[in-house]
């Protein structure tokens, strides 16, 4: 039975075993990682432990791009302020999406003292009922914090007894950020909410096929339809790549589910197939979509770097039987690509970089680089499941060895091991960009909607970056002489992984 059959979703140190806690080198972490079926040795914790992200960061990015929704943040005050943050993404992808800037739209109970002690219950009801009457949204996601988890607010319940007073469709989707240190429980948390709430609107219906002749276009229309599922994994210019290669083998493309319509979600039900962009993103989905409408999936490959894309087309055209046509595709695709990339792996050559981000990014992103020219100086990943094993394995026989840390966030670690392992060029997020510019790291963000970064143009667009910004390092060079980072001498002379709870490899 699938886990939509609950209210939510459950978190992923019971569900796959994910840790955040672990250091060694590439080597000792597949020794650790790979063929035992995922998790950390030795439960994976820190002693010591910097402030991180919770989960309801990554859950609302997604939510915020939704098209006709608004955002009620069931929580204490504070609780989903990101939003602000995230705002910009919503503005530029719905212009890249539907041709307008939309703001998100997100409001708040903001739970005090009182309502803490005798129960928010009251106040989310007149929420949702004032937001259905104020904004007429299509869609309301109720996306409950750490404040009604821990008063016990029946937050399904209530959403339950108001669905009949207002012409929105209720959402609720679980944020409670102290139920899990893993934030990428995050997308199994909205992909919940959604699957159990907009894919059998009552409103939709299946087609009405009257004759043998329609029911046979219905069926090869659903035969040549994938659904590209991007939880937060590529922008527009990203799905745009994707969509080009996946035309190339004949088939149409459904992306699910940011910036997708709510009221088209439905959608998602008649696909031949589905294909993850990034298998940590997305396994929580596309099991659903099988068990509960037969719909097979693929979950292997992030397109990131030439040799991953190369598979992962090989893999999508294995379901339309245009395995030929791949090839064709491939041979085209990666000559042009070579002659392209020519002058900036002479310059890239020998080149050490150091990469940062979630799991699969991180390991995908490493095997770019090296395809670049790079050497891999050190990597980091945000946390470990079951699915990356392959990566490492691809990094294991053409990389070599080198230090790996899996981390949420945890700049304390990162700044030691950017000290030792002196790498000429550091990718990764915002968190990651800022200890390692000031340290005069030239720094390059690993993810950003706006740029790209998948198939075969972003191998191509990455390596035009990086050669612009390492052609010219100063600002970094300026930036460690005049910023310091907040750690003491002594710490750089520690072992990185000091406070990691036997989880540490060396
Ligand atoms: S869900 Fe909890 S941890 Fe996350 S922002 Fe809200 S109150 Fe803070």
């Amino acid at each position: 039975m699938s886990y939509l059959s609950g209210s939510e979703a459950p978190k992923r140190e019971d569900r796959l075993k994910s840790c955040i806690a672990w250091g060694g080198t590439l080597h000792s972490a597949c020794n650790t990682f790979c063929g035992n079926g995922g998790g950390c040795a030795a439960g994976g914790d820190r002693e010591f432990s910097q402030g991180s992200i919770c989960l309801m960061l990554p859950g609302i990015s997604m939510i915020n791009t939704l098209k006709d929704n608004v955002n009620l943040l069931h929580g204490a005050v504070g609780c989903g302020v990101c939003s602000h943050s995230q705002n910009a993404n919503a503005r530029s992808g719905g212009l890249a999406h539907y041709g307008r800037v939309k703001d998100a739209l997100w409001v708040s109970t903001a739970l005090n003292e009182s309502e803490v002690i005798n129960g928010g219950e009251g106040k989310l009801r007149a929420a949702i009922i004032e937001v259905d009457r104020l904004y007429r949204p299509r869609t309301i996601t109720v996306v409950s914090g750490c404040v009604p988890g821990l008063i016990g607010d029946d937050v399904d319940g209530i959403v339950n007894q108001v669905q009949g007073e207002v012409s929105a469709r209720l959402i609720p989707v679980h944020c409670e950020g102290f139920k899990t240190k893993i934030w990428a429980t995050a997308y199994d948390a909205v992909y919940h909410g959604l699957g159990r709430t907009l894919l059998d609107d009552p409103e939709i219906r299946e087609p009405v096929i009257p004759d043998d002749e329609e029911r046979f276009r219905f069926e090869e229309q659903k035969k040549r339809t994938v659904n590209l599922l991007n939880v937060s994994s590529m922008g527009k210019l990203d799905e745009d790549e994707l969509t080009r290669l996946l035309a190339m083998l004949g088939l149409e493309v459904n992306i699910f589910p940011v910036f997708a319509d709510t009221q088209a979600m439905y959608k998602v039900k008649y696909a031949g197939f589905s294909i993850s962009t990034c298998p940590t993103h997305d396994d929580y989905f596309c099991k659903f979509l099988e068990q509960e409408y037969g719909i097979p999936y693929i979950l292997k490959h992030m397109p990131i770097g030439i040799e991953n894309t190369n598979q992962w087309i090989r893999d999508a055209a294995r379901f339309p039987g245009k395995e030929e046509a791949a090839e064709r595709i491939i041979k085209n695709e990666n000559a042009r690509l070579d002659k392209a990339l020519k002058p900036y792996r002479e310059f890239f050559r020998g080149k050490r970089v150091f990469v940062s981000a979630g799991e699969f990014r991180a390991l995908a992103t490493a095997n770019l680089l090296h395809e670049l020219g790079f050497e891999i100086a050190g990597l980091r990943s945000f946390h470990h499941d079951e699915f990356a094993a392959g990566e490492y394995e691809k990094l294991k026989k053409t990389a070599g060895d080198f230090p790996f840390n899996i981390a949420n966030v945890q700049p304390f670690e990162e700044a030691n091991l950017l000290k030792r392992s002196k790498p000429d060029l550091f990718l990764g997020h915002w968190n990651g960009n800022s200890t390692s510019a000031k340290l005069g790291i030239p720094s390059h963000v690993i993810y950003n909607t706006g740029l790209s970064y998948i198939g075969y143009r972003g191998a191509f667009e990455i390596a035009r970056r990086l050669y612009r910004q390492l052609r010219n390092p100063a600002f970094n060079e300026h930036l460690r002489r005049y910023v310091n980072l907040p750690y003491r001498e002594e710490w750089y002379r520690e072992d990185p992984f000091k406070y990691i709870k036997g989880g540490a490899d060396v």
